[in-house]
């Protein structure tokens, strides 16, 4: 039988099957035979132990389209960043160096803003201005009053997609929307685990039932934050290739490579003057390149 791993605890994996089965699989053999740990998000295949108590062993693991080390996840479509317009503000450090990170990932990444309930038509349009300009798909949701969850869906709809955020923007009350499930089988799990093992925090895949049927299953992968987003593998030299909206006036720039920081006749920056490129992107461009400038070498 053909599943996916939606979670990985302590030797166990739970392997989704289509619909909401879900069975505890072990993956003895497969370290040895394959050399290959099996990843959340991996497509595999099981045999069944015993149907009643839901349990497998995973037999193979079917080739891996691409694989993400931060967060450690397979077989990924696209990353859905979720902030909030306000409340807290977006923090552009931390949304920037997402995107930069996906980038090297080659995922696209689509950029969701929840509380537009509370936000002002003003604040929506600054973050418009910013992001949609850099080629980035850009919602604008409210958890709250559900406004944009239909075309956030749509998005999501027969794709594998990670899910991070800061707290206190609404990502789990948005989880909990799109996957109602997800609080009962955590308390189950809970459960299970209660007989000692240990429950440290786990990355878990969510199956959709809402968004799947039998052609296209989907997704969502949830990841516990932003916890390390230092860009370690990336010079102050490189940054500039990760915003994609420097590139049409880079040719404009008197040096080669500039950097558009104090570099004369540089045509970045006289795309700024003029309200070609958002304002708040590049102040951000500026703290990230100083930040990577001072960072240690690493030995690669
Ligand atoms: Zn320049």
């Amino acid at each position: 039988m053909k599943g996916r791993i939606v979670k990985g605890i302590a030797g166990f994996y739970y392997v989704n099957t289509g619909s909401e089965s879900v069975y505890e699989c072990k993956a003895k053999g497969i370290f040895r035979k394959d050399n290959i740990k099996p990843l959340v998000g991996d497509d595999v295949d099981i045999e069944i132990i015993d149907e009643e108590a839901g349990t497998g062993n995973i037999t193979k693991i079917l080739p891996r389209r691409n694989e993400l080390i931060r967060p450690p996840v397979a077989n990924v479509d696209q990353a859905v960043v979720l902030f909030a317009i306000v409340k807290p503000d977006p923090n552009y450090n931390v949304l920037d160096k997402f995107l930069i990170q996906m980038r090297r990932n080659g995922l696209p990444v689509i950029i969701c803003f929840n509380k537009q309930d509370i936000a002002s038509k003003e604040e929506q349009q600054e973050l418009m201005d910013a992001y949609e300009k850099c080629g980035y798909e850009v919602i604008f949701i409210s958890v709250h009053e559900g406004a944009g969850i239909d075309r956030l869906c749509e998005k999501l709809r027969g794709k594998t997609s990670v899910v991070a955020g800061p707290s206190g923007v609404g990502k789990s009350s948005l989880l909990n929307k799109l996957h109602p499930e997800a609080a009962m089988e955590t308390g189950e799990l809970s459960r299970k685990i209660a007989r000692g093992r240990n429950t440290t925090r786990h990355s878990e895949m969510f199956y959709i039932s809402s968004l799947s049927d039998e052609d296209q299953s989907t997704y969502i992968f949830d990841t516990p934050g932003f916890t390390s987003l230092a860009l370690k593998d990336i010079t102050a030299e490189e940054l500039a290739q990760y915003y994609p909206e420097f590139e049409p006036y880079e040719p404009s720039c008197r040096f080669r490579g500039c950097s558009h920081i104090a570099e004369p006749d540089c045509g970045v920056k006289t795309a700024l003057e003029a309200g070609e490129i958002s304002r708040v992107r590049y102040d951000n461009y500026k703290i990230i390149y100083e930040e990577l400038k001072n960072m240690k070498p690493v030995y690669r």
